[in-house]
């Protein structure tokens, strides 16, 4: 289909009125709990559909039938099988990706012009397949006297407990099922409780691919109860979690009981540097999105803008105007740049940023309020925001907003701004503007993070890996180091002489 032809909004197939239910050894069943929580548009506030409020009962029926596949008929699948697999849901994915893409934007607001034409989750799947037949061991030379072989095989860690936050759904989900596939391990996949119903229709697609049951489970409900109790499942190998440090440090001492294998994608505080030297046509547009993208709600996002003093008013005056020229509305509108926050509480949480910003002195330059006009009043719309003088230290500078905020900071050299930008707890992305190549390589080798951005802002690839130094996390996404992760390598010795 056309990007020009949109496909219908209402109804929409997965909104049948029916509560959804759990997916659990390859069937659709109820949670034991018999409630469900309402899921919610944040551009109106109406209500979508019913989830069920999953149970830690649910999660042990959910392991079981994870275990059983674990051991079962899908340890017994070539990596060949498991490749034709991926290819079939790529495809149904892809297929599909139009109405899956409108369940992200209903739900947690993305603007659906952008969302269905990226399509990344069907380019992770691709990635993922091929992989699928990549992974081997190494035959190791050693000093032993005598005759002795020794060589390696990896082998799936086994039951995975997948976490996932509201901010991306379908890549995030596809994130998390795309290397369990791969390497054979099977999953018990949480999705977040304000953007569950992606997940779902993903996990009717894996039926429909021929993934065996049990393979992909996927129960919703609350993160207190159906995420702690995966995080303390004794019989869960591995927990994939992707959200809030706060978050990730409650899993990480629940799962210290059976020693689970963990990879923790957090969040950031991203400083994006652009120095005098930078061609601003390009640098300017590149650090507003690098903010404003998806209204400010991504882990990596830009929002520590550091810019050198003698282009500091023509870059903050250059972002606040892209900021102020985003339509600002429902993700479902094609005209759409920039939608709603996700939820009341995200809404709340970023008001109160530009307050702090406001009384620790920075000086708001443009937005820093609610959108008011009559259309969007029932929804949780703010505006695009862009706060100078903030200095460093400041909260709007060191915590993790999650909205469409620019702190922008000057600096003097290269000195200075390394010094900066590596003063927080966060490490995961970060931008260099620059047309200087050593200044370039030489600010990328300081900055303590993840990912470096030259000339460019979040480039990503299912081939290239990436994840978080220090608060922001350990263990990567993407690359064959995700792969590493859902695996075990067992060392065999053989005496042959
Ligand atoms: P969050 O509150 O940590 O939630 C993430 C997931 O954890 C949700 O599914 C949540 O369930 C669940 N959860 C909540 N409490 C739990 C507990 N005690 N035990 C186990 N699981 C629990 O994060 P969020 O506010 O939804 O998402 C925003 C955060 O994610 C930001 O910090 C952002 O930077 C980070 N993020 C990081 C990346 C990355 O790749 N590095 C990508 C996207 C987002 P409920 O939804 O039911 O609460
Ligand atoms: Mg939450």
């Amino acid at each position: 289909m056309s990007v020009e032809q949109p496909v219908a909004v209402n109804p929409h197939p997965f909104l049948d009125g029916r509560p959804k239910r759990l997916l659990i050894d390859g069937k659709w069943v109820d949670s034991d709990s018999g409630q469900t929580l309402p899921t919610l548009n944040p551009a109106n506030g109406e209500m979508l559909a019913e989830i069920p409020d999953g149970t830690a009962s649910d999660v042990d029926r959910a392991v079981t039938a994870a275990r059983r596949a674990f051991e079962g008929e899908w340890s017994r699948w070539s990596p060949y099988d498991r490749q034709r697999a991926l290819v079939r849901l790529a495809d149904l994915v892809e297929a599909n990706y139009d109405d899956i893409s409108m369940l992200d934007t209903l739900e947690m607001g993305a603007p659906w012009s952008r969302a269905r034409i990226s399509r990344r989750a069907v380019g992770l799947l691709h990635w993922f397949a091929a992989m699928a037949v990549t992974i081997h061991g190494e035959t190791i030379p050693n000093s032993l006297p005598g005759q002795f072989l020794s060589y390696t095989v990896k082998e799936p860690v086994g039951v995975v407990g997948s976490i996932i936050p509201w901010n991306g759904p379908t890549t995030s989900a596809i994130w998390k099922i795309g290397p369990v596939l791969a390497t054979g391990c099977t999953m018990v996949l949480k999705p977040a409780e304000e953007a569950s119903l992606s997940s779902l229709r993903l996990g009717e697609l894996c039926v429909e691919a021929g993934i065996p049951g049990g393979v992909v489970n996927i129960v919703t409900g609350r993160g207190e109860v159906t995420g702690a109790a995966i995080a303390a499942h004794p019989d869960i190998d591995k927990v994939a979690f992707t959200g809030s440090p706060e978050t990730a440090r409650h899993i990480v001492r629940a799962s210290a009981g059976n020693m689970k294998r963990l990879t923790m994608e957090l969040g950031g505080k991203s400083p994006n540097v652009v120095f005098a030297d930078a061609d601003l046509d390009a640098a300017i547009p590149g650090s507003a999105t690098a903010v404003f993208m998806n209204c400010g709600q991504v882990c990596s996002a830009g929002s520590r803008l550091f810019v050198e003093e003698k282009i500091y008013d023509r870059v903050v005056e250059g972002v606040a105007d892209v900021g102020s020229q985003l339509r600002v509305g429902p993700g479902s509108d094609l005209q759409t740049d920039m939608g709603p926050l996700v939820s009341e509480q995200q809404f709340s949480r970023v008001m109160s940023y530009f307050d702090v910003g406001r009384d620790e002195g920075a000086h708001q330059v443009s937005g820093g309020g609610r959108l008011r006009e009559p259309a969007l009043e029932n929804g949780w719309f703010v505006e695009p925001t862009v706060f100078s003088q903030v200095h460093n230290d400041m909260r709007l500078a060191q915590e993790e907003i999650f909205g469409p905020v620019i702190a922008a900071i000057p600096f003097n050299d290269i000195d200075e701004v390394a010094r900066l930008a590596n003063a927080t707890p966060y490490g995961l992305g970060s931008g260099v503007w620059t047309t200087d190549v050593r200044k370039a390589h030489a600010l990328a080798a300081r900055i303590r993070a993840g990912a470096v951005w030259v000339n460019c802002y979040q480039a990503m690839d299912p081939a290239v890996p990436f994840g978080g130094y220090k608060l922001s996390g350990y263990g990567r996404e993407s690359g064959i180091q995700q792969l590493d992760e859902y695996l075990n390598v067992k060392a065999v010795w053989v005496n042959h002489g």
